[in-house]
């Protein structure tokens, strides 16, 4: 899909003294009132210091929180300005309202260059409500938009999808950097394509695999997930995590990775324990040799062999989900391997390695792999969308017309 790029916009047009809304997502983390991890404010500064350099006036546009459409002052953006400036090195501006009279006059007293954020979207109702009404009022405030917020995009609220009707409307930087990585892994990839999705059960990611197997070459299946899956072929995985009521949605997903020419890969061997905690007493063997008390923790060696046999071969790697219980040592082991090898090899240059989703990035991190891949979404929700094949409100509205 060809979407419209502020990047382009700027270099072809003056856009100096233009007023330009731009969402990001500043729905940072906090703890004891401040800041625990700025990687969202880190991500916006790359637009928001290339329209400032043009000359723009740029007005961000964010929510915080779930104020569930009341003012909540507890959840204003007013401590975030402050952070942001120290970040941007340049005063950051601040309006106690998203839209009226208190946003228009902070907007006039602009200057070319100035930057602003307005107050949390969703203390409006209609924020989250796609209100039109509301949309025009905040449409009115600016000349262009730009969404500059992956990690919102699955929503269709006023400031991602809504204002976008009214305006001429751009991706920013980190949204195309995002929408481009993300197209290279699943859109138009280099094949073969192997997409390995691990975590705890099928019934959150049974979307997700529908798609995958339309889509990718290999479908390597792990962490209690597989278990699912193990069962499904009459694994008896003792007292695993494992969803009895999916059996058959499992056998549904496997026929339809066999008519789409795509192999599903299953641990050929795990690792197992009678105890979920840190440094039990373990055992490795072949799955259907699962003793009733046991539970399967993670993928063996021989899986983990197998796998990087896998990633030698492929051209294009897309990772959602830990291959086990990683945050309990020595769970991590398969997770870990996998990780470091598929970063070794998107570091070589032999393949595109993409991943996303909660766990995963922290899983990542914790294998030190996060820095080796090519592309790394922190947008949680919106990636798994993605990944599900679903269209993304705010990223359909940035279509080039
Ligand atoms: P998800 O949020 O669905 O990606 O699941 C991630 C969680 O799955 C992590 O907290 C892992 O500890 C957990 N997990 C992965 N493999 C297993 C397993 N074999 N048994 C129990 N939990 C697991």
């Amino acid at each position: 899909m060809a979407y419209n790029k502020i990047e382009e916009y700027v270099g072809n047009n003056d856009v100096s003294g233009k007023k330009i809304l731009v969402r990001v997502d500043f729905n940072v983390p906090m703890q004891n009132g401040q800041i625990s991890d700025d990687t969202r404010l880190r991500a916006a500064l790359p637009t928001i210091e290339l329209l400032s350099k043009k000359g723009a006036k740029t007005i961000l546009l964010s929510h915080f929180g779930r104020p569930k459409g009341k003012v909540e002052p507890s959840m204003s953006l007013e401590p975030i300005a402050h952070a942001l400036a120290k970040l941007l090195g340049k005063n950051v501006g601040f309006a106690a309202d998203l839209k009226g009279e208190i946003a228009k006059s902070a907007i006039d007293k602009m200057q070319n260059g100035d930057i602003i954020i307005l107050e949390n979207s969703r203390f409006y109702a209609g924020e989250e409500k796609n209100d039109a009404e509301l949309a025009k009022e905040v449409a009115a405030l600016g000349d262009i938009y730009v969404n500059d917020a992956f990690s919102a995009a699955h929503r269709a609220h006023v400031t991602t999808e809504g204002v976008a009707q009214f305006l001429p409307s751009f991706a920013g930087l980190s949204m195309a950097r995002e929408l481009d990585h993300l197209n290279q892994a699943l859109g138009t990839p280099i094949r073969p394509v192997l997409a390995i999705v691990g975590g705890a059960k099928v019934s959150s990611k049974i979307d997700l695999l529908e798609n995958l197997v339309t889509k990718v070459d290999y479908l390597a299946i792990g962490g209690g997930m597989a278990n699912t899956f193990l069962a499904a072929d009459g694994v008896d995985v003792g007292k695993s995590l494992c969803e009895k009521d999916l059996l058959d949605k499992a056998n549904e997903i496997k026929a339809a990775a066999d008519k789409a020419g795509c192999k599903i890969l299953l641990p050929v061997d795990v690792v197992n324990s009678k105890e979920f905690a840190p440094n039990p007493p373990t055992r490795t063997c072949k799955p259907n040799e699962t003793a009733a008390d046991e539970m399967i923790l993670d993928a063996g060696p021989q899986t983990i062999a197998n796998l990087a046999a896998i990633m030698e071969q492929a051209k294009t790697i897309i990772w959602n989900g830990p291959l086990g219980a990683f945050e309990t040592p020595p769970f991590d082991i398969a997770t870990v391997e996998a990780a470091k090898t598929a970063g070794a090899l998107a570091k070589a240059g032999r393949l595109v390695a993409v991943a996303g989703g909660g766990d995963t990035v922290s899983a990542l991190n914790h294998a030190g792999a996060s820095s080796d891949f090519t592309f790394i979404s922190t947008a949680g929700g919106a990636f798994l969308e993605w990944m599900e094949g679903k269209e993304l409100p705010g990223v359909k509205a940035l279509e080039a017309k």
